[in-house]
């Protein structure tokens, strides 16, 4: 419906707000006893980066780490202990108060809400709890926080105890693990995950949890052979090195004194250096973990293996050692280090490697070894937890990915993580910003758009076809030369320079192209992409490993040539990047058919330091991740249902109309199936589909009736949902913020099709709730009845009186 003057209306009012913004940034700012108090950003008045940071610094400062931003949770790193924010009976708290959106924001409430959503069997049933920030923010922690919370509180205490708890104790255990393997020291944080990871953790049908399962995303592999000046490589080796008994120095070959080359800044004690807590997470996984360890110090010694340009031999006693630690033949190891078997024609001839290439090859050895092992990790983990499909129906998976990076050199793996990143934020602006606007439009509110940063373009980059870098970089492995960096930039900048997103430093020496993210624009090294991509393992090495006396080394790679070359770069080579984008749409395809909560996790400084906020970091975080335009949209949306719902007469006709548009279409449904079991209404409300709060009193059986009725009687019933065919039902969910118990009533709308599309306050406080589909969680309340008040669903809308008596002003000065 169009809305006539609206827009000129909204227009004269925005001017006016806008003429008042510095009085009200002054007014905001001047009240600071109270800014700490704003638990959710979009309650912030007027919403400016200022005002928004102001909030958090405030909050920050009196230890307060979470805060809502509309649908998103912010939470700022303390990087200090908080004990008491996770204790058991905090978690008990949130998992039992009825309405547990009424506590302080916690990483609890989302868990509580995606976990509700479950019971509450409304689809998407699944759930979906994205933790995004940069290294160093928090991710890591929070996930643990996120299945500590479900092992504790998706447990019965009757039966199948033994089972569950088995599997809680195994999820627990498969975190010290994996970031044992997976995580490292870098330059941002001393535990950085260097692999993404979705862990979905499966509920039966009473909502227990029955299994678990782990799917990882591009290890990278790399840091084995080579670590940048100021990072370490990965976690085990330094527990190894540091915890190792003597008995086990001796098997694993590790003198104390030993210095070696892939273990730098092992001076650096680290909380996550502790072997004990992985072994004994190993052993309570049944793995045997005296093994594993084996093959890895043989990495270590295959580290210390350097080659002379005038002999190209090896160093012998690093050599035999590793040898020996891998159980190889020692003759074989030095050969397929430095030797190539080249086929000409049926002939196959032996060429000695450079010194360089010998370096090379013994890197791959080391990289190929380190991440089958990892991969065997994760299927070991995985069949330890993963519960039968007979037994579980649901899901809440977890995903922990790398955050956005941006170093002094970025190569491959960089642009693959800053791509996933792009992917996730894009589902982001799709899920909770495009949509919403886009649904303003159909509604037919004149809706003036705020610019939020749609990243396609830089996807196409990326990812596109016929012409984009994968592309790009997949024809050059697929072409077998050798690889030119100068000549493969000339290629991308022929077919891609349509593409806004990319552009080139034309006065930088080495080849290189930048993508504009985002997140701020990378500049990508093209020497040795190309390489990368391809990830070739060389058929040597692969028989080798095929020969190892140790059982695992031998199995994992006994199934032969699927990591090698194959026949001799002629192969189908699955390069690093397609691999990448399919396991990535993969997850994509599982997030969009779940309900997404997003996590946004911020590193408030950048050197780690206990309550320290610096407000250049986080707010060029907060941008960076979407989180500004989130408050703005959702602010300004407040703005103009405030406008709508609250402007008095004369404007009066389009309000009619407005409201008339905005009818839930509730007659038909009332007399065929409802009218029976309904209380007596008030016959204008019955006309309009909607009440007045104060209407009902008594709970009531709210089945078949109008949403914005049930809404409005929640707080006197238990309402539960039947209302499939709901793409955004967790908006209708966290808007009753009821408990959804099992035989209690339920709420049918006539609306199936539709979903919720707002809820507005009208005037003399009933509230309205507007099915069609959108993606938002607009109410934060639910109703509360105070003796001279009455507040509506949504604390935004009734919170801000003084956007409305300012709506009202610069309507009265319009006219
Ligand atoms: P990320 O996974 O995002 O790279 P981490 O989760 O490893 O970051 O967090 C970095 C460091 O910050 C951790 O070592 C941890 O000690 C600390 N940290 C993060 N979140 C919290 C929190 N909520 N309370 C206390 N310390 C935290």
């Amino acid at each position: 419906m169009q809305v006539h003057g609206l827009k000129d209306r909204t227009q004269d009012l925005r001017k006016s707000l806008n003429d008042s913004l510095e009085g009200d940034i002054r007014d905001f700012l001047i009240n600071e006893a109270e800014l700490h108090t704003y638990d959710d950003l979009t309650k912030v008045n007027p919403v400016t980066p200022s005002t928004v940071l102001k909030c958090l610094q405030a909050r920050y400062s009196a230890k307060v780490f979470y805060t809502h931003a509309g649908c998103t949770l912010v939470a700022l790193n303390p990087f200090q202990p908080i004990p008491h924010l996770y204790s058991l009976d905090v978690m008990r708290e949130y998992h039992t108060a009825p309405q547990p959106q009424e506590f302080k924001p916690h990483i609890f409430i989302v868990a509580e809400e995606a976990y509700r959503n479950v019971q509450g069997q409304v689809e998407p049933i699944n759930q979906s709890l994205v933790v995004s920030g940069e290294s160093g923010a928090g991710k890591t922690w929070t996930s643990r926080c996120l299945m500590k919370y479900y092992a504790t509180v998706a447990t019965s205490s009757q039966k199948c105890q033994d089972t569950v708890e088995k599997i809680e104790r195994r999820v627990l255990d498969s975190n010290p693990v994996m970031e044992a393997f997976g995580n490292a020291c870098t330059l941002r944080n001393s535990n950085s995950s260097r692999f993404g990871k979705y862990i979905q953790l499966q509920l039966n049908g009473s909502q227990l949890l029955v299994g678990a399962s782990v799917q990882t995303y591009l290890l990278e592999k790399t840091r084995v052979a080579f670590q940048a000046p100021t990072e370490r490589n990965f976690h085990i080796f330094y527990q190894m090195m540091k915890g190792a008994t003597e008995k086990q120095r001796l098997e694993w070959m590790l003198p104390s004194e030993q210095d070696f080359a892939w273990l730098p800044h092992a001076e650096k004690t680290l909380e996550e250096d502790c072997l004990r807590e992985t072994v004994e997470a190993m052993i309570n996984l049944g793995i045997d973990e005296r093994k594993r360890t084996q093959i890895l110090a043989g990495l270590l010694q295959l580290g210390n293996v350097y080659f002379s340009p005038a002999s190209e031999e090896a160093q012998p006693c690093f050599l035999q050692k590793a040898a020996d630690l891998l159980q190889v033949p020692l003759d074989e190891l030095q050969s397929c280090l430095t030797v190539r078997t080249l086929l000409a024609g049926k002939q196959s001839v032996l060429k000695p490697c450079s010194q360089s290439e010998c370096g090379v090859r013994r890197d791959c050895l080391a990289k190929v070894i380190y991440a089958q092992l990892f991969d065997w990790l994760v299927t070991f983990i995985n069949n330890s937890m993963c519960a039968d499909s007979s037994m579980w129906c649901n899901f809440i998976g977890l995903l922990d990915v790398y955050g956005f990076e941006c170093f002094l050199l970025n190569n491959l793996e960089q642009l693959c993580i800053n791509y996933a990143n792009e992917k996730l934020q894009q589902h982001f602006v799709a899920h909770y910003l495009k949509a919403q606007q886009e649904e303003y439009v159909t509604e037919g509110l004149q809706w003036s758009f705020i610019r939020y940063q749609d990243n396609q373009g830089c996807l196409d980059l990326i990812e596109g076809s016929p012409s984009s870098i994968f592309s790009l970089l997949n024809e050059e492995c697929r072409l077998n030369r050798v690889s030119d960096a100068k000549q493969f930039r000339v290629r991308l900048q022929k077919e891609l320079s349509d593409n806004t997103s990319i552009s080139w430093d034309k006065l930088s020496k080495e080849p290189h192209f930048t993508v504009a993210h985002y997140a701020g624009n990378v500049s990508y090294q093209i020497e040795g992409m190309m390489e990368k991509n391809k990830d070739p393992v060389p058929p040597e090495i692969i028989s080798v490993l095929q020969k190892s006396q140790d059982s695992l080394l031998h199995s994992l790679f006994a199934d032969g040539d699927r990591e090698s070359e194959g026949s001799r770069g002629h192969s189908k080579v699955v390069t690093v990047v397609s691999k990448f984008k399919n396991s990535l749409e993969s997850l994509m395809k599982i997030l969009h058919s779940t309900t997404p909560h997003y996590t946004r996790c911020i590193k408030p400084n950048p050197d780690c330091r206990p309550l320290t906020f610096k407000k250049e970091e986080v707010i060029a975080q907060l941008e960076a991740c979407g989180i500004v335009e989130t408050i703005n949209i959702s602010a300004l949306y407040m703005f103009c249902a405030v406008f709508l719902s609250f402007c008095v007469p004369p404007r009066q006709a389009w309000m009619d109309a407005l409201a008339e548009a905005e009818l839930d279409d509730a007659e038909d449904f009332m007399e065929n199936e409802a009218s029976s079991v309904l209380p007596k209404l008030d016959p204008l409300l019955k006309e309009r589909g909607s009440v007045q709060l104060s209407s009902i009193q008594e709970p009531v059986l709210v089945r078949g009736w109008p949403i914005g009725l049930a809404m409005a009687s929640a707080p006197s019933v238990t309402v539960s949902l039947t209302a499939t065919g709901f793409q955004r039902i967790m908006s209708m969910m966290a808007c009753l913020k009821s408990p959804f118990r099992h035989g209690g009533y339920k709420v049918k709308t006539n609306q199936f099709d539709q979903g919720v599309a707002s809820i507005r306050a009208q005037p003399r406080g009933s509230i309205k709730m507007h099915l069609q589909r959108s993606p938002l969680l607009y109410a934060d309340m639910h109703p509360v009845h105070k003796t001279d008040v009455v507040t509506g669903f949504n604390q935004i809308l009734t919170g801000r009186s003084h956007c409305f008596s300012t709506a009202v002003d610069a309507l009265t000065k319009a006219n």
